[in-house]
Formats: C-alpha cells, structure tokens, sequence
C-alpha cells in the first residue's frame, strides 16, 4: 500500500471513528412508559429501546474497530492480514477499511465459527 492509500484510508477512517463516536455518545432513551400505558404501548417502547441498544452497541464497535485500525496505521502494519500476513487487497479495504484479515483468512474464520 503506498502512501497515498494510506493517507486516503486513514482519512475514511478518522470520519468513520468520529461518526461512530458521536452515535455511542448519544444517551440511550429513558423508559417512557406512563403509568397509564397498555400492554401495546410497553411493548413499543421496548421496541424502541431494543433498537436504540443495538445502535449504540454496533456504534461503540465500529468505534474500537476504527480506532484499532487507525492504530495499525501509526503502527505501520495497516492492509496486513493479521492471520497470515499477507496484503489485504484494497478493493476489500475500500468496503471494510476496518478489515484485519484477506479474504482467504476471513472465509476460513467464518468457516471454523460455523
Ligand atoms: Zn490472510
């Protein structure tokens, strides 16, 4: 990877970790339910606040997830698979700047998790 790419990539990643941050930092929403609610009302509110929860935890992960990936920049091993330390090919890092592994490593992780 030149240099160029990674200044490119570390831009993309330094919004992407500043949006991240922005959304984990939101306060999730209180119980809203009034005491007069129904049954239908209380299970809205979950839904909501089931939902709002899940925001905020893919947010505080996309936020370590930026965060380590902008620390393999300093660190100079950005765009090496972290399994078998060959280049990860841009065109993944394009979709997936956060990705620590090739194609090859992540296909087998996926296949060892199943
Ligand atoms: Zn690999």
């Amino acid at each position: 990877m030149n240099l160029a790419e990674t200044l490119r990539f570390r831009n993309l990643l330094e919004r992407e970790r500043d949006r991240a941050r922005a959304q984990a930092a939101r306060p999730l929403p209180m119980a809203m339910t009034s005491p007069q609610a129904d049954a239908l009302d209380c299970a809205a509110d979950l839904s909501l606040w089931t939902i709002a929860q899940a925001t905020h935890l893919a947010a505080r992960r996309r936020l370590a997830q930026a965060e380590l990936a902008l620390a393999r920049i300093e660190a100079g091993t950005y765009g090496v698979c972290q399994k078998c330390g060959q280049s990860i090919d841009v065109a993944r890092l394009e979709v997936l700047p956060a990705a620590t592994l090739c194609v090859d490593c992540q296909r087998k992780a996926e296949r060892t998790d199943n």
